[in-house]
This record gives structure tokens, sequence and C-alpha cells, in this order.
């Protein structure tokens, strides 16, 4: 398998495969100062994006509960070491809607944004640094990652060297 593909049997290793992009995206793990950066989450609709996203903040520390914010677009995760943004775009009934959400200081280099369908925000979001697809693959799913960015491509250089490891007894394929 290409090295910016992996193999996610169940919940659990989509979970594990967000805590590795959880490190992919600190300074020095474990300390969780972040990187910043965008990653775009791309899939249908029950591919793992959210799961995903909550082993993302697991890695981080958050231990509460993590749901996609459908309704509210955008969960804000607030630490002296990181400020993390869950985007959930699907009800974006329109890209504009993204100017009057009152969210571009969220999009500070800074910080880590985890965006869902950013496709409905086409136009009025800024560019990705790395963009994760998520597609069925039998009973698991198939993730992929491409770097869009001088950040994405360490990013995802340290995510195939984590990735690595998870491959040890988790990987099938
Ligand atoms: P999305 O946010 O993309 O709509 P969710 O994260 O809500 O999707 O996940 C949808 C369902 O897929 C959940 O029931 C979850 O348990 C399941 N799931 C997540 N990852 C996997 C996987 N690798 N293999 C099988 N089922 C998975
Ligand atoms: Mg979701």
């Amino acid at each position: 398998m290409a090295e910016n593909q992996h193999f996610l049997n169940d919940e659990t290793a989509t979970e594990a495969f967000g805590r590795a992009l959880a490190c992919a995206t600190q300074v020095a793990p474990p300390h969780t100062k972040t990187l910043g950066g965008r990653v775009y989450l791309r899939g249908d609709l029950g591919a793992g994006k959210t799961t995903l996203t909550r082993g993302v903040l697991r890695g981080y520390g958050h231990i509460g509960a993590v749901k996609s914010p459908t309704y509210t677009l955008v969960e804000p995760y607030e630490d002296p070491d990181f400020n993390i943004y869950h985007f959930d775009l699907y009800r974006l009934a329109d890209p504009e809607e993204v100017e009057f959400l009152g969210v571009f200081d969220y999009f500070d280099e800074a910080n880590l944004c985890l965006i869902e369908w950013a496709e409905r925000g086409k136009g009025y979001l800024p560019a990705a640094d790395l963009e994760i697809t998520l597609s069925m693959q039998g009973r698991g799913r198939l993730v992929l990652w491409e770097p869009r960015s001088a950040l994405g491509e360490r990013i995802a250089a340290r995510l195939s060297e984590y990735t690595d490891v998870l491959t040890i007894g988790n990987n099938t394929q």
C-alpha cells in the first residue's frame, strides 16, 4: 500500500489514525503544543470523519464528548497549548454563509482546523494544508492523505511514519 494510504479495520483504527494525526501536528509530541494547520476531511456521510476528529482530540488530551457540529457548524476546543476548531459545513446552504459565521479568526495559521464538508464553503474558505479522504472499503475504511502546502508536507511525512507503526498488528491488507 502506498505510503500515504492506510486501511482502517474498524472504528478503533480510525480513532488511532486520528491520534497519529494529533502527534503529526504537534511540535514535539507528546507535548500538545500544536503546529496548527488546516485539514480538510473528505468522504461521504458515515465515512468516519467525525470518528477521526475524535481521535485527534483524544490525542490532544480531550476526554469529553466529540460530536459533529452539524447545526452549530463549528465546535471550539481551546487550551493554552492549542486552539482546535472542528467544522462541519454539511448544512451550509450557500458558500457565502461562511462570511457571516464570524469564524475567520479561527483560520489563523497557529490554529488547527479540522473541516468536514469543506467543499460546501468553496471559494470562501482558506486553502487546505492537508486533505484527508476516507472511503468505504468492505467493512472498513481506506484513508488517504495529500499535502497541499509546505506545512502539509511536513505533517503528511510524519503521518506516514506514525502509520507505519500503526500497521503492526492492525493492518490486514
Ligand atoms: P462522518 O463524520 O464521516 O459522517 P462518522 O465518524 O460519524 O462519519 O462515522 C460513521 C460510522 O462509521 C460510525 O458508526 C463509526 O463507528 C463507523 N466507523 C468509523 N471508522 C470505521 C472503520 N474504519 N470501519 C468501520 N466502521 C467505521
Ligand atoms: Mg461527521
